[in-house]
């Protein structure tokens, strides 16, 4: 009797792994937290280290997911700007130039004073979005869709553009830069993001919804300020690179936009479920659950860990790691029939760091006929014991294609 073809659940824990914390007597969040929940995968599975990208290339939350899916990000990664577009549903066509925008709060010469706005989100993101319809630039149509929070999406339909522009975003300065073509070719687009910005100072700073934010004491988002220029990406469809289904539970446009680029669904959540620090995660987990019954293969992402790693709070991720726990407890009494299930994270997001690192990430596989070994803790530490020892991101859906007994034979 043939072995059964199983199904493959990846919960990917955004930004879990982490540092040793001073704060936490030197240890790491998932050190410190009892996690019996999370453990019990690897307790019965098998543990090891997953070097995302590779070993000390420090990823975006973007080209880790297309890692984990099996795409090289070298060849299949064209900006952030794109994936966020087609997440949130944006038709981008070639030619189309996609970025990625914060509603931004800037003073009368134009500083920054807070580049998300006091976290804006809906509806208020909404209202300012629509007055920036119909926007035109020298001939190049300016489509601006709202994403999760105080982020939204420009995509610029015209001809003669190019993505080889720099980030008008400054980052963590505060003086807003101009964008610049790196290439003659590009010198037009980066005048078009220019003149956008400015467009939507003109149309925002004296916005309804911003008078009322001023009123309330709250920053106004009176700019957007883009960034991560990319043209469309060419990707070959999941379905055809692995003969299996897939569907993506996640909260966040640009993990969607990653998904929905590899030809994975974009399975429906209900409200709450958006990605943010408060998401709800067990209506999340069940979505996942549900989403089995299905599809052949599932990508759970859960934004919250990586929320509290760039807030630099370690206290914040440890109470983040208490729900997580819960989502692993919740899994665990449903177990879906033959599943591969894979706990891990994209990439690590430590405290001390405020940002993404490098360092490999924790990764756990359980399913029932697996053979187990030493490791038995969700953690740094815990999963390097075990047996699967230090493995790419880019391997791990082939490792669980074979657990699911669904790969073809190399050789005769
Ligand atoms: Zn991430
Ligand atoms: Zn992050």
């Amino acid at each position: 009797m043939p072995a059964p073809k199983k199904r493959i659940l990846f919960v990917i824990m955004d930004g879990l792994g982490d540092r040793a914390c001073p704060e936490l007597r030197g240890m790491t969040p998932l050190q410190y937290m009892r996690t019996p929940n999370l453990d019990w995968f690897v307790d019965h599975g098998q543990g090891g280290l997953m070097d995302p990208i590779s070993p000390g290339i420090r990823p975006g939350s973007d080209t880790a997911h297309l890692a984990i899916l099996g795409y090289d990000p070298g060849e299949s990664y064209t900006g952030r700007g794109p994936l966020e577009a087609i997440g949130i549903g944006l038709d981008m066509q070639p030619g189309d130039i996609a970025l990625r925008c914060n509603f931004a709060t800037v003073d009368d010469s134009l500083e920054i004073i807070d580049r998300r706005a006091g976290r804006i989100r809906e509806p208020e993101t909404t209202e300012l979005v629509e007055s920036l319809e119909d926007m035109d630039i020298d001939g190049i149509e300016c489509i601006v869709r709202e994403s999760t929070e105080h982020r939204a999406v420009l995509l610029l339909r015209g001809e003669g553009l190019s993505s080889n522009i720099t980030d008008a975003d400054p980052g963590g300065d505060t003086h807003l830069l101009m964008c610049e073509g790196r290439d003659e070719e590009s010198e037009f687009t980066a005048y078009v993001v220019n003149r956008f910005m400015e467009e939507c100072y003109e149309r925002l700073r004296n916005h309804p919804t911003n008078r009322k934010r001023s009123a309330a004491g709250l920053m106004p988002a009176n700019i957007l300020v883009p960034r991560g220029a990319g043209c469309y990406p060419h990707i070959e469809p999941f379905q055809e690179k692995y003969g299996i289904t897939g569907a993506c539970v996640a909260g966040m446009g640009m993990i969607k936009g990653v998904c929905k680029a590899c030809g994975l669904d974009i399975y429906p959540l209900p409200d709450g479920c958006d990605g943010s620090l408060d998401s709800d995660l067990i209506t999340k987990t069940q979505c996942a659950l549900e989403a089995l019954n299905e599809y052949d293969f599932v990508l759970m992402n859960i934004k919250a860990a990586d929320i509290a790693g760039h807030n630099g709070n370690p206290k914040e991720k440890c109470d983040v790691i208490r729900d997580l726990d819960a989502v692993a407890g919740f899994i665990k009494e449903r177990l879906p029939e033959d599943t591969v299930i894979v706990l891990t994270c994209d990439h690590c997001t430590p405290c001390i760091l405020e940002d993404h690192s490098g360092d490999p990430v924790p990764v756990a596989i359980f399913t029932r006929d697996m053979v187990r070994d030493e490791a038995s803790e969700f953690s740094e530490t815990g999963c390097s014991k075990g047996s699967l020892g230090r493995i790419r991101g880019m391997d791990l859906l082939n490792i669980c294609m074979d657990l699911a007994n669904r790969t073809e034979k190399f050789g005769s």
